[in-house]
Order: structure tokens, then sequence, then C-alpha cells
């Protein structure tokens, strides 16, 4: 078969909700994967920073064939062997007292609000059913009922209706207009260090240390959903760092993973986890021994690897480099370590035919919210892997 009717297949048989750029992967390595005529292409958008570690890293496959061997599922209904050992390496590695495992993005943020609502009406009497969490402006939480309910994307609410209640919005990156929000029933705000979906979209220096200050004067929980930041992304381990704006709720997912697996998780202390008590929460694959043998592994490649610190060093050249291209296509390039968007001017049309192109010279990206090409390639990239890319991506900047 070649891959034309793997994309008939897709088209015939997969409901429509996806456009992708039509490359058929069939093979992958590291930062390279491969299309079905054996064409080579590199990674730059990681399945959406799901890729960290690269594809199939030799560590994470070892751990998981080793676990494969002995069990993978169990259910909740019993304990595991690897479970608990997992739980003490993620809250010892993200400096929390308590894990919720769960298995996607969407779901460890649904499990979140939970968890915050839950918080406030038993632990700081807000009234019954009654409370209300504040989210951003163009957000970006996952697709379930409730997280779209609180979208500002009309595509990914229209037609999906009734919406779950109890959110506001904020503008985005204005911590005073955030605060002015604040009523006695509010009871979390819940932000993404930087927008993905949204565009990459970088908040002022000092909204997030703002945001802290803000949720510690009126008592209520301060959520990041850093499951696209997360795990180095943006040149830390968490991007919280850059501003010492510890979260009381920490939410990761895709590159907890390690890449091969779905594993998501919350994070937070006693006090605010506590409230979680037998029946109230669940999943039959959450915090199953696969997941906790791969999840457990992508921490220690991160930590051997120095993969943040990767994306720092790696991230500014890229950067650097990316400013230096002359072209009249761009209105902005922006980001934070291996995160980076380079916004097309509206008069040249959206992002997607420079992806398109970048396909054709071999390097994988998407474009965001229209308008923005995001590059977020596997933090195991090479320097010479980004120079690779800077050639092409400049020739698809300057080409008429
Ligand atoms: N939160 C953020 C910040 C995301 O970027 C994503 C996915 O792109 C999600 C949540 C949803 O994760 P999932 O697709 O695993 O449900």
């Amino acid at each position: 078969m070649r891959s034309q009717d793997y994309m008939d297949l897709e088209y015939n048989y997969g409901a429509h909700n996806y456009k992708p750029i039509p490359v058929v992967i069939d093979r992958a390595e590291r930062v390279w994967v491969w299309d079905v005529e054996g064409k080579r292409y590199l990674d730059m958008l990681s399945s959406y920073s799901a890729l960290n570690h690269g594809h199939r890293h030799p560590k994470i496959i070892e751990a998981l064939e080793r676990q494969l061997q002995k069990v993978t599922l169990t259910s909740r209904a019993f304990y595991n062997s690897v479970l608990g050992l997992f739980e003490e390496k993620l809250a010892k590695f993200a400096g929390y007292e308590k894990v919720l495992p769960m298995n996607t993005g969407a779901e460890a943020v649904e499990s979140a609000l939970k968890i915050a609502r839950k918080w406030a009406y038993y632990k700081r009497n807000i009234p019954m059913n009654e409370g209300n969490i504040i989210a951003l402006e163009g957000n970006f939480h996952g697709r379930t009922i409730t997280i779209i309910s609180f979208s500002t994307e009309h595509q990914y609410k229209d037609g999906f209706g009734p919406y779950t209640p109890g959110f506001k919005i904020a503008p985005f990156g204005d911590a005073r207009a955030l605060e002015n929000l604040i009523d006695d029933r509010t009871l979390a705000i819940l932000v993404e260090p930087i927008q993905g979906e949204g565009g990459v979209r970088v908040p002022p220096q000092g909204y997030l240390a703002e945001l802290r200050r803000i949720a510690t004067k009126h008592r209520i929980l301060l959520m990041f959903d850093e499951i696209q930041t997360g795990l180095g992304r943006t040149g830390k381990m968490f991007a919280w760092q850059w501003e010492d704006a510890k979260p009381d709720v920490l939410i990761l997912g895709k590159a907890l993973g390690g890449g091969i697996y779905p594993v998501s998780a919350v994070l937070a202390n006693n006090d605010v986890m506590d409230v979680l008590t037998p029946g109230d929460h669940g999943s039959t694959f959450g915090g199953n021994p696969l997941a906790a043998a791969v999840g457990m592994a992508a921490i220690d490649v991160l930590v051997e690897e120095k993969l943040d610190e990767r994306a720092r060093t790696l991230g500014e050249y890229f950067m650097n480099q990316l400013k230096h291209i002359k072209s009249d296509y761009v209105k902005e390039i922006r980001g934070k370590g291996l995160l980076i968007g380079i916004e097309i001017k509206k008069e040249f049309g959206t992002a997607r035919p420079f992806c398109e192109k970048l396909a054709q010279m071999g390097i994988l990206c998407k474009e965001t919210h229209e308008q923005v090409i995001r590059f977020a390639p596997p933090l195991v990239i090479e320097k010479e892997e980004i120079d690779w890319a800077l050639e092409r991506i400049e020739r698809v900047l300057t080409e008429p």
C-alpha cells in the first residue's frame, strides 16, 4: 500500500475531526520519522510535546518491555507493585505530597477541576455547587464537555451545548483584570503558563508570579496546566519555575508517558488532595502498571539527559537564528525553550501552506490558531539537526 491508500482509508472509515498534513508515518526513531515510501522527515512537532524524549527512547522501551512480561493491568480494585513507586518518584520530582494518576490530558484537567471544587466546598465553605473557576481567554485544556464549556474558541464549542456552568474568563496576560473577576465564590484559577494551542502565547514577564500572589491573597487555588509546557519543554522542568510561581495544583500529561503510552497526573499537597475519598473519583486504566513503569522511565530520562537544560540552550540558539531570518511573511517569533511559534502576517494567508511546504522539504510541524507555525522538536534534538531545519525554514520563509 502507498501513502495515498492509507489516507483514503482514514478518510473513508475515520471520523473527519482532523485535517492532517498529508504525510503517512510508518516508522520513527529519536527525532526522525519515515513515511510509507521511505522518505525521511525531522519531527518538529513531537506530537504536541508528548515526544520530549524523542521517538522510541530505548530506556523507556526497555521499561515497557520489562513490565509487559510481568503485569499490564490490574485496575485500582487491587494494589500493584509499580504504582506506589511511580507516585513516590513523581511526587518527589515535582515537589508535591500527592499524585492522582490518570491517562489523558483532558482527564487530568477534569480531575483537577473536581478536586478544586470539592476542596472549596469542604475546606473553604463556599456554598455547595456555587463556586466558580477563572480560566483565560484563548485557553486550551482538552475536548470534554466541561472543558470546552470555558473555551473561548467558537469551533471547539459550537454544536456541543448545553455547557457546564461555573467558569469565568479573564483576558490573557492581565493579572489585574483577573483579580477584578474574583468574588466570594471564586475557588481557583486555571492557567497554561504558555498557551500552546492558543498560538504559543507567552504572558508578560512577572504574570505567573502575580497570579501566585493573587491566589494566596484570596485563598483560592492556583492551578497550572503544564501538560504541554511541563517536563523540560520550556527550558525548566516546569514552566512555573521561570517565575518561582509554584501552583497549588500541577497538571501533567503528554511527555509523562515518554511518547509511548498515555500517562497523565494531577499533583497537589495533602490539604488539597485529601478531599478525595474512596469512591469519589477513578479510572480503569489510570495508574496501571504499564503506565507507571513508563512514567518512571520517562522521569529518569528527563533527569539523566538533562532535557530541560537542552531545551534551554538549544531553544535560545534556535530562536536567535530564526530571528535573524529576514522574512516579509513573519509578524512575530515568540516562545520559550523549545516551544517556539512563528506568527505569519494575515495578509499572506494562514500558516498552513508554510507547514505543507516544510513537510515537502522534510520538516514536520503544524499550524496552530491559523496564523502560527509551532516548532516543538523532541528535546533530544542535536544542534546540527536544528541547523538542518533552519536552512529549510529560511527557504520557506524567504521564497516567494
Ligand atoms: N492541556 C493542554 C495545555 C494541552 O496542550 C492539551 C493537548 O494539546 C490538553 C490539555 C489535552 O490533552 P489530551 O489531548 O491528552 O486530552
